[in-house]
């Protein structure tokens, strides 16, 4: 049994996109509809939840009916506005069913670069947790793009949580995955893989043990679940990798058990 992280107050939840929608393209109603559950159900308890959500793109591919990701920069972003938009009514749909209210978050990297507009967007997060609205976040995929001296990505919603969670001071980071936690090695290659219950430091040795991504829809792979979490050890705060195929294990993950593997330096998790 792991220490409750009952306390955690502000959480932020990620969820890739392969815990949003099945590997023959379609949506994954039950899903999200519980992800929606559980979180209002922690927001009712009081605790101020923001999700960061991928998926545009898978969504966006599903409503055009395209069987292949697109190619080409410009296709991708049409897609992806088709799809942020049809996501974001998929969860109001279903967390108006709870009786919560949610809003969306677009973000590129410039923003929370520059100072001003870095306090600018906390600020508008910290109104809303105050409200009791769940924001739903994601990158500005539309327009995001990289160039030599402009660069708007995050590279990958893995990054994006981890500093959502940084700005916004976050106790938790919470990262849903089709994975059940960060393994000694790639599972689906290695069977002996063990998986990690704690990891206080992010070593080079830790690093090499992390593979490539897992689906089709997967983006950064295990490196970037890495990445993320030495942001988020950096900031003394913690975070959780746990498979996403049911949300409700979130109410588990708070209550102590010991589910996916929880990142966080010695010193946190004698205070947590
Ligand atoms: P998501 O779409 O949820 O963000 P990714 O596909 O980007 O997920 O990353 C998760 C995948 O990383 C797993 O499905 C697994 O195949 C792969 N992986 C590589 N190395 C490891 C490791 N050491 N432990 C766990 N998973 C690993």
């Amino acid at each position: 049994m792991r220490k409750s992280l009952e306390k955690a107050q502000r959480i932020v939840i990620k969820i890739g996109t392969s815990s949003l929608i099945y590997p023959n393209g379609t949506i994954n109603l039950a899903g999200i509809d519980q992800l929606a559950f559980v979180l209002t159900d922690l927001a009712n308890r009081g605790k101020e939840i923001l999700l960061v959500s991928s998926g545009a793109i898978g969504v966006g591919m599903n409503k055009l009916g395209l069987k292949n990701r697109p190619t080409s920069i410009p296709e991708q972003q049409a897609v992806a506005a088709v799809g942020q938009a049809e996501l974001m009514n998929i969860y109001n749909h279903r967390f108006l069913t709870y009786s919560q209210i949610t809003a969306q978050i677009l973000l590129t990297r410039d923003i929370v670069e520059y100072p001003e507009s870095r306090k600018n967007v906390t600020n508008t997060l910290n109104q809303l947790l105050k409200k009791g609205i769940i924001p739903i976040i994601n990158e500005n995929d539309t327009v995001s793009v990289e160039e030599m001296d402009h660069q708007t990505k995050f590279g990958d919603n893995d990054q994006l949580s981890a500093i959502v969670a940084q700005i916004t001071a976050a106790d938790l980071l919470i990262m849903l995955s089709d994975i059940d936690g960060f393994y000694s090695a790639n599972p689906s290659v290695d069977q002996q893989a063990i998986l990690y219950h704690t990891v206080h430091e992010i070593t080079p040795e830790i690093c090499k043990q992390a593979g490539d991504k897992g689906s089709e829809f997967g983006t950064g792979g295990m490196i970037s679940k890495l990445s993320a979490a030495q942001r988020i050890l950096e900031a003394d705060s913690a975070m959780v990798l746990a498979n996403g195929e049911k949300p409700q294990v979130i109410f588990d993950i708070l209550a102590g058990a010991e589910i996916g593997t929880l990142f966080c330096n010695a010193n946190t998790f004698e205070r947590l």
